[in-house]
């Protein structure tokens, strides 16, 4: 009994194993492999049934019960189901006494196994063979429960003959199955584990891009993937068994097998940069390499998987110099396509005082300064649409609120399908280039020391006002205004001075004038003053301008106080009338010029208007100009002679003073001509053929007892003095006529000699030292001083006739005089006083002591012959 039970049990734990192994070629396919299995079970199952342990006619025994319920437990209720019904149909095919309890032990086993799964899952029961033991207990009490069903002699026949060989065989049975599926389903998990990893590794290592390598101990190439065949030194099938120094130079393979041996020594990964030359050229690569836990071939080996990063450092380098192009000296911004910043540069922030942080994600208007209307940005908007590119001048908000200009370039970024997807700009803080261009805007049309309007932008407006005025049939007028006598401020006192009294001078103008006139400065002490939107009518315009110029005079007459100084600087104003545009800029200019002029003529501080004749006065200066010019070619211009006497009357020389004995006019003093001749170079002419006909005379004189003495004072100007020719000039004339220097006396006036003090110091003192001595006329009219007179090379001061002629009633004239006969004393000159005309005026200045004259009292100029016939009873005169 025992034996058919084990033969049974055997067959049925083999056909078991034999299944296991079928399943085998099922691996992969879970349905079919359940259903197969719930077959194979119920097969197992009913060839055990086949060859069963026979109790008594229909009762058998077998091993179904361990296989149902580890086909259950193993195969789920599938498996359990379909082995189950196999079993079942048999069983009730056999039929006999024991069909339902053998239908139980079908039923049962099946239901066991599945809640010995059930609970095994749950984790509350552990898979071994203790739990399996107990399994095989309870499997087999509950057989034998079932059993319990047959009828009560056959069950104790049963209990007799069958209990002990089936407990004693199916539990262990039970437990050996048990254990031979357990190890069946792990090869299978193992199986399947392995093939998930494979399919995992092939999925990976395909997935990548990257090149990857077997390399063994030596060097070996053992296993090559690669993506693309061209990153290869050479095709990846000739490298295979080839060792890297057989295809590599020496260097390059001297290189990897550095990088193996560390890998090897190593539990991490390595990673290695290397250039390679491939099939495609110079490529750079990035490997990073692992040690394979096992041998292959029985030697060490590495995975290496190599990435070609030629690119991407080709990329990183273009981002570089990007970035460091992008933090340029200019603002930079990046915006998307909604003009939210998404990018600034450090200059940014500093143009615009805004860090990254505050401006991220924040429109562009932000910076909007509100200068510019929304016009301007359509037109903006509308060009950089149309050409994707915009650039000019714009007015932006800093963060402290200071609008500031900038010069913008903006472009748009487009993809691949033409959308716009960022904006850059580029912005230059323009502030100080803007200022330059003020500032040069206003060193062109202004003045820079008063501020005022310039020549051109005078010329500019009074083109305006002209066309205005003859549009309004209203007039206008043009001013031109010169300070008397401003050059001396300037000579004496330096220009720094003279240019603080300048800017007094605009100041007074200004003020005295309405808003919408024009104060313009021509240079110098000229100014100009432009009159608009006066009367219609002539008389009243007239009337209008005359009350503004005196008004104007009023205000210039005032003393000026200037670094300590006090100047009284009064000036002289030529006025012109304009109420069309039928005169050009310029002639009215010229108009208001000569104006001036007749003024000046009038004894300063006064004003003209201009009149056509006034251009009458002009064309007769020029005629006159030509007859000059005509007179010294035809020496028609002679010397007289003035006498000079000393305190006994006695004749001590004279002054040459120019006449001309004009064909037609007769005789004519210099007051007719010598301001003209000053104005061009025909005083130099002049002034030489009177110092060539004294020195001629001196020569003459020389041979003669009673005039050898004789002094003789000429009459020098100032454009005389300072030719560069000057000294050689006069050196010339004297070793040609061979005249006595020390007979000669040059008279200058003061202010002539201010115009460059240095360089006439230097000429006087030249000239000094052949002999010749020098005089200064008109002494005390001009800005006489001590310090000053030191300075200069002189002999003698010649009082002015101003001075001497109110004597000896004017005690302020007297003081005058006194005060220069005191420093002249001091500083070792002579003085002589000119215009004497009367003996009162004499005694005053002899009784100050002063001991030198000339005069109508000692004579008046005469011809040269006429002088030498008084010279003959000089000295009995008086
Ligand atoms: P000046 O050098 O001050 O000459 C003195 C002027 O006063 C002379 O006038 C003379 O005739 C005049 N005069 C002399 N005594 C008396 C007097 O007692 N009473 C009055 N009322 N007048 C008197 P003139 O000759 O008409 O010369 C005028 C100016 O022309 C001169 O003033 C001088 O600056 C200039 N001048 C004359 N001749 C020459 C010359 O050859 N060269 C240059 N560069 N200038 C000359
Ligand atoms: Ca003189
Ligand atoms: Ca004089």
């Amino acid at each position: 009994m025992f034996i058919d039970l084990i033969e049974n049990i055997t067959l049925l734990i083999s056909l078991c194993w034999l299944h296991g192994m079928i399943m085998r070629y099922l691996d992969g396919y879970e349905r079919l492999g359940k259903v197969c299995a719930g077959l194979l079970f119920g097969a197992v199952c009913i060839a055990g049934m086949k060859i069963p342990l026979v109790l008594t006619d229909g009762i058998i025994f077998d091993g179904r019960t361990v296989v149902l319920s580890m086909a259950a437990f193993f195969g789920g209720p599938l498996v359990g189901a379909i082995a189950g019904c196999m079993a079942g149909l048999f069983r009730l095919w056999l039929g006999g006494i024991g069909v339902i309890p053998g239908l139980l032990n079908i039923l049962m086993p099946i239901l066991m196994g599945l809640a010995f799964s059930y609970i095994h899952r749950r984790g509350w029961v552990p898979f071994n063979i203790g739990s399996l033991l107990v399994f095989g207990v309870v499997l087999q009490g509950l057989q034998v429960l079932n059993l319990a069903l047959l009828p009560v002699d056959h069950f104790a026949l049963f209990l007799k003959h069958a209990l002990l060989p089936l407990v004693a065989v199916l539990i262990p049975a039970t437990l050996l199955l048990g254990l031979l599926l357990r190890d069946v389903q792990l090869q299978r998990q193992a199986r399947e584990a392995l093939r998930q990893s494979e399919a995992y590794l092939r999925a990976i290592t395909e997935a990548v891009p990257d090149l990857s390598l077997v390399l063994d101990e030596d060097g070996r190439y053992l296993k090559i993937k690669t993506p693309d065949n061209d990153l290869l030194f050479t095709g990846a099938s000739e490298l295979l068994g080839k060792r890297l120094q057989d295809v590599l130079p020496a260097s390059q393979a001297d290189l990897f097998h550095k990088f193996i041996s560390r890998t090897l020594a190593s539990d991490r990964p390595q990673t290695i940069e290397y250039g390679m030359q491939t099939q495609v050229g110079h490529r750079t690569f990035e490997a990073r390499a692992r040690r394979l836990d096992t041998l292959i071939q029985g030697r060490r080996a590495v995975v290496l998987m190599a990435r070609d990063i030629t690119d991407r450092i080709a990329y990183d380098l273009d981002r570089r110099v990007a970035a460091i192009a992008f933090e340029s000296q200019q603002g930079m911004i990046i915006t998307d396509a909604q003009t939210r910043i998404i990018k600034v540069n450090k200059a940014f922030s500093r143009i615009t005082g805004y860090t990254e942080t505050e401006v991220l994600g924040q429109p562009t208007r932000m910076l909007g300064s509100g200068h510019q209307g929304p016009e301007f940005y359509q037109e903006l908007w509308k060009t950089l649409s149309e050409n994707g590119f915009w650039e000019g001048e714009i007015w932006n908000r800093r963060k402290n609120n200071e609008v500031f200009p900038e010069w913008l370039t903006i472009s748009a970024v487009r993809d691949e399908q033409g959308q716009v997807i960022n904006y850059v700009a580029s912005l230059t803080d323009i502030t100080e280039r803007k200022s330059a261009e003020q500032k040069i805007q206003h060193l062109a049309f202004y003045d820079p020391l008063t501020n005022l309007p310039n020549r051109r932008l005078l010329r500019d407006r009074l083109q305006q006002a002209m066309a205005l005025c003859g549009r309004k049939g209203m007039y206008g007028a043009l001013i031109f205004l010169d300070l008397d006598d401003f050059k001396n401020v300037n000579d004496l006192y330096g220009h720094q001075v003279g240019d603080e009294l300048l800017c007094q001078v605009a100041k007074r103008l200004t003020e005295t004038l309405r808003e919408q006139d024009t104060v313009a400065r021509l240079g110098g002490d000229e100014f100009v003053i432009l009159l608009e939107g006066l009367e219609s009518c002539a008389e009243e315009a007239g009337t209008q301008v005359e009350h503004i110029g005196i008004k104007l005079l009023q205000a210039l007459r005032e003393p000026y106080l200037v670094s300590g100084h006090r100047f009284n600087n009064s000036a002289s104003l030529g006025i012109v009338m304009f109420n069309d545009a039928h005169h050009s800029v310029d002639e009215l200019m010229q108009h208001a010029d000569l104006s001036m002029y007749s003024s000046k003529a009038l004894g300063k501080n006064a004003l003209s208007f201009y009149d056509p004749q006034m251009q009458a006065v002009v064309s007769k200066r020029l005629q006159l100009e030509e007859d000059i010019r005509r007179g010294l070619a035809e020496e028609e211009f002679v010397i007289y002679l003035q006498p000079q006497a000393g305190v006994n009357g006695y004749l001590e020389g004279a002054e040459a003073l120019v006449r001309w004995q004009h064909p037609q006019r007769g005789v004519l003093g210099p007051g007719v001509f010598i301001e003209i001749a000053e104005r061009s170079d025909l005083i130099e002419v002049m002034d030489l053929a009177t110092l060539r006909q004294g020195c001629e005379l001196l020569v003459r004189w020389s041979n003669q007892p009673q005039r050898a003495a004789l002094s003789l004072s000429v009459n020098i100007s100032s454009r005389l003095l300072y030719r560069d020719d000057f000294i050689d000039l006069i050196k010339h004339l004297l070793d040609e006529t061979q005249a006595n220097p020390l007979r000669l006396k040059l008279e200058i006036t003061e202010s002539l000699l201010l115009t460059d003090k240095e360089k006439a110091v230097m000429r006087m003192q030249s000239l000094r030292e052949m002999g010749i001595r020098f005089s200064i006329d008109d002494f005390g009219t001009g800005y006489s001083s001590m310090a000053y007179l030191q300075q200069l090379p002189l002999d003698q001061l010649k009082i002015d006739q101003s001075f001497v002629r109110d004597l000896p009633e004017n005690t302020s004239g007297l003081a005058i005089v006194r005060a220069i006969l005191a420093m002249a004393h001091s500083l070792n000159l002579e003085v002589i006083a000119e215009g004497v005309e009367t003996l009162a005026q004499r005694d005053a200045l002899s009784d100050s002591g002063c001991k030198h004259f000339q005069g109508y009292l000692f004579g008046k100029p005469v011809a040269v012959a006429d002088f030498e016939i008084i010279s003959l009873c000089s000295g009995s005169q008086h």
